[in-house]
C-alpha cells in the first residue's frame, strides 16, 4: 500500500456493515492500491437501493475522526451521544466530529424511498483528535455554478467559495452536478491530491471511463481537470494536502498506536462514559469485534 497518489482508478471492494439489514456498500478507501486523499481516508459508497430500511447501523463508537456524510437521494437520521437527532437529505452535510470518543447510529427514514449518498472519514490530526466530540449539520451549502455544472462546496474552499464546515487539515469536498454528455473544467489546487468518485452516472477524464463507484486519483501538481459526463452524473470531488502523519485504523476507531486501540475497544465494550449512550429507536449497539492476534501498527 502506498502512500502517494498517483493517477489510477480505483475499483471499490465490496463490504457488508453491521447492520440489521445486510447492506452492502462499496469502499474505494483505504484501498490495497492507497490508503488517503489527503487526510480523507474512508469512502463508502452506498445505493441506490429501494429497501425502506436499507440504513440501519445500530450504536457504535469513533474516535479520532470525522464522518461526512451526503446524500444523493433518500434520508437517514442521525442520533448521537451528545443528544443530537438530526435528519439528513440530498445537499446537506452531517459532520460529526469524534475526537476523544463519540458513539451514534443511522437509520433510514422509514417512509418508501430510494437511497443513495457516500460516507467519507476525515482523519483527525493529532493536534485535534483528543478534542471533545461535536457533531454539525449544514443544510444551506454555498454553490458554483458553470455553463454546464452545479457545485456545491461541502468541505473547504472551491473557486474562492468557503463552505462553513469545520475542519483540521486543508481539504476539499464538493458534489459536481454534471448533465450527460456536457464537460466540465475543474479548478485544483496544486499543493492538493484529489480524488473523483462517480457517485451517480459514470464519467470520463482524458478519454477514460471512470465508471459508476470507481474513485479516479489524482496526484499533486494539477491546477485543473476536465470531466465530462457519459450520463447524467453526481460526483464527488475529495482533495487535501497529504496527511503527513501515521495513523492506525482499526474497525471505527483511529489512533496512533496499538495500546490505544485496544483501550478505546475496552472502554466500548465496558459502556465507559467516554462514549456516552445514544437514544434512538433501535435501542441497540454494536458490539467491537475481537482485536487481531497480531499488533497494529501505524502507517
Ligand atoms: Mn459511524
Amino acid at each position: 500500500m502506498t502512500t502517494e497518489v498517483s493517477e489510477l482508478t480505483l475499483t471499490p471492494r465490496r463490504v457488508k456493515l453491521t447492520t440489521r439489514t445486510g447492506v452492502e456498500v462499496r469502499r474505494t478507501l483505504p484501498h490495497k492500491e492507497l490508503r488517503m486523499i489527503g487526510a480523507w481516508c474512508f469512502v463508502d459508497h452506498f445505493g441506490p437501493t429501494s429497501d425502506p430500511m436499507a440504513m440501519s447501523v445500530a450504536a457504535h463508537p469513533h474516535t479520532g475522526l470525522q464522518t461526512a456524510t451526503w446524500l444523493f437521494a433518500g434520508s437517514i437520521t442521525h442520533n448521537d451521544s451528545l443528544g443530537s437527532r438530526q435528519v439528513i437529505s440530498p445537499s446537506e452535510l452531517n459532520l460529526m466530529t469524534a475526537g476523544k470518543g463519540i458513539s451514534h447510529s443511522e437509520l433510514s427514514v422509514d417512509r418508501e424511498q430510494t437511497l443513495s449518498g457516500v460516507q467519507l472519514w476525515i482523519a483527525l490530526p493529532d493536534s485535534d483528535r483528543n478534542n471533545s466530540p461535536e457533531f454539525a449539520h449544514y443544510g444551506n451549502l454555498p454553490i458554483v455554478m458553470s455553463d454546464s455544472a452545479t457545485i456545491r462546496v461541502f468541505v473547504g474552499e472551491y473557486a474562492g467559495i468557503q463552505s462553513p464546515a469545520t475542519v483540521y487539515s486543508p481539504l476539499v469536498g464538493c458534489e459536481v452536478t454534471l448533465v450527460a454528455g456536457h464537460s466540465v473544467t475543474l479548478q485544483l489546487r496544486p499543493e492538493f491530491e484529489h480524488g473523483l468518485l462517480a457517485g451517480i452516472g459514470s464519467f470520463d477524464i482524458n478519454s477514460e471511463t471512470v465508471a459508476f463507484g470507481q474513485l479516479r486519483c489524482l496526484p499533486q501538481g494539477r491546477n485543473e481537470v476536465t470531466i465530462t459526463a457519459l450520463e447524467d452524473a453526481r460526483i464527488v470531488l475529495l482533495g487535501g494536502e497529504p496527511f503527513d502523519e501515521k495513523i492506525l485504523m482499526w474497525w471505527n476507531f483511529i489512533g496512533r498506536t496499538h495500546e490505544e486501540i485496544v483501550q478505546m475497544r475496552n472502554e466500548w465494550e465496558s459502556g465507559s462514559v467516554l462514549f456516552g449512550t445514544v437514544h434512538d429507536d433501535l435501542g441497540e449497539r454494536i458490539p467491537a469485534p475481537e482485536m487481531p492476534s497480531v499488533r497494529l501498527n501505524a502507517r
